[in-house]
């Protein structure tokens, strides 16, 4: 199996899952029992972990909440901000190529009464700067955008959004869930009020994430989602997933520069290639600031449903995998003004440390093949090539 499909998950790594493993095994107190030693050990191995994670993002522990997830931190923040904020204002801003976690959020708020305008993107999926300045309101309490995207890849200039929301006094939220491992972030010098990510996207163990709040002269609040015990400064109860906290924390250390480099040189060929043997094709958001790992990549008259079929060996995605099941096309393409059966044409092959040029070596003949076997009993291909349609 060639394994490219590094947006939806990553491969733990090993050392992540050594580190691991004691807390699974012997060391398995509850790190709130610190009434006794084996709580004790367990607490400081959470708190270690909220340490090493905050260093990484330059933020102090304090600021780092740990959730199951992305998922989970996105229902906090859109849900807990509106439940406080409501009655300072109660319009929200994102936009529509956003992740689906945060899309259904905004609908969930949307029914309690909220107003959510969603900033519009170019073909390449950039984001209109102008529209969201013009959007901010008096009753705007939230501006929720991510750094990366999970289809395409491209990056949105959050440095950018930081600035106008902290001139406009509005918080900002930024999902980084794509970003953090391939792209470097520092909270030292970005105005984000809120972040999130979580550790399956960085080769750490999945069902854990972060939530960074930003600690301000005024305390942003936020209405718990998961209401119980008082962990997590009474912000998120249950009790401390220790073994994938460790884990989250040992993946974070596992980043590094060099790889980032090395995965950019391989996607960067694997897009030569693709372009120089097989004809009608494109890479969306090409022209755009990208991830260094994602290709998404437009096949002519190509479902991508036949041709993923066409390539048992090899793990691609056609869309975000949370979406999957419903068959629905993808929201992000829309928004990028493909149309439905344009969206149906394309595929994401997202790279990671993992991979090597000898894959995409015995890739691409099969990607060619496969393209040109579908190609070939297309009825519509036929009659593209005989120029009577575009
Ligand atoms: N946000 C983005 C951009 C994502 O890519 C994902 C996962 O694919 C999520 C949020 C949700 O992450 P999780 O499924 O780990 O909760």
């Amino acid at each position: 199996m060639i394994y490219l499909d590094n947006n939806a998950t990553t491969r733990i790594d090993t050392e992540v899952l050594e580190a691991m493993l004691p807390y699974l095994e012997e060391d398995y107190g509850n790190a709130s029992s610190i009434q006794h030693k084996m709580g004790r050990k367990t607490h400081l191995a959470v708190e270690e972990s909220r340490a090493t994670i905050a260093k990484y993002l330059k933020v102090d522990p304090k600021e780092i909440y740990f959730t199951s997830g992305s998922t989970e931190a996105i229902t906090t923040v859109i849900q807990g901000i509106y439940d406080r904020y409501r009655s300072k204002g109660n319009h929200i801003i994102t936009c529509a190529t956003e992740h689906k976690a945060v899309l259904a959020n905004c609908e969930a708020v949307e029914k309690k009464g909220a107003k959510i305008t969603y900033i519009p993107v170019n073909q390449e999926g950039e984001l209109d700067l102008e529209a969201l300045e013009k959007a901010i309101n008096k009753e705007t309490i939230l501006v929720c955008l991510m750094s990366a995207n999970n289809e395409t890849g491209i990056l949105h200039p959050i440095r950018d959004i930081a600035i106008l929301c902290q001139e406009k006094g509005v918080l900002f939220f930024c999902d980084a869930t794509q970003s953090i491992g391939k792209h470097s972030i520092d909270l030292a010098s970005l105005p984000i009020d809120l972040l999130c990510f979580s550790a399956h996207k960085f080769h750490g163990p999945k069902g854990i994430g972060v939530l960074y709040v930003r600690r301000k002269s005024r305390p942003i609040q936020i209405e718990p989602l998961i209401i119980g015990g008082k962990q997590e400064n009474g912000l998120r109860g249950g009790t401390y997933n220790t073994a994938s906290i460790v884990g989250a924390a040992k993946a974070i250390t596992c980043i590094s520069d060099d790889t980032q480099e090395k995965v950019q040189k391989l996607r960067d060929y694997f897009e030569q290639r693709i372009l120089n043997s097989i004809e009608d094709c494109s890479i969306l958001s090409y022209r755009a600031e990208r991830l260094n790992n994602t290709s998404n990549i437009f096949f002519k008259y190509v479902s991508s449903a036949e041709l993923m079929v066409s390539l048992p060996d090899v793990a691609c995605s056609s869309g975000s995998a949370c979406m999957t099941a419903t068959h629905a096309p993808s929201s992000v393409l829309k928004a990028m003004h493909l149309s439905v059966e344009e969206g149906r044409c394309c595929v994401r092959f997202s790279f990671s440390k993992y991979n090597s040029k000898e894959e995409v070596d015995m890739l691409i003949p099969q990607i060619e093949n496969a393209v040109c076997q579908i190609r070939a009993s297309s009825p519509i291909w036929k009659m593209y090539k005989e120029g009577l349609i575009h």
